[in-house]
């Protein structure tokens, strides 16, 4: 199961998928986190991004 990785709230259909640009580890994201520019964090290598 995905979750936000600004949220942790569960993902079903709308939500982004991007590679970190840090370590390419695969990020999942909801939209709504994207639109508000919340920031993120990756959890393989701790880079921080909005
Ligand atoms: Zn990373």
């Amino acid at each position: 199961m995905k979750t936000c990785i600004t949220t942790n709230k569960v993902l079903t259909d709308d939500f982004v998928e991007f590679k970190c640009p840090g370590c390419g580890e695969r990020i999942a994201r909801s939209l709504d986190a994207r639109r508000r520019s919340l920031e993120y964090k990756c959890k393989s290598c701790g880079f921080a991004g909005a």
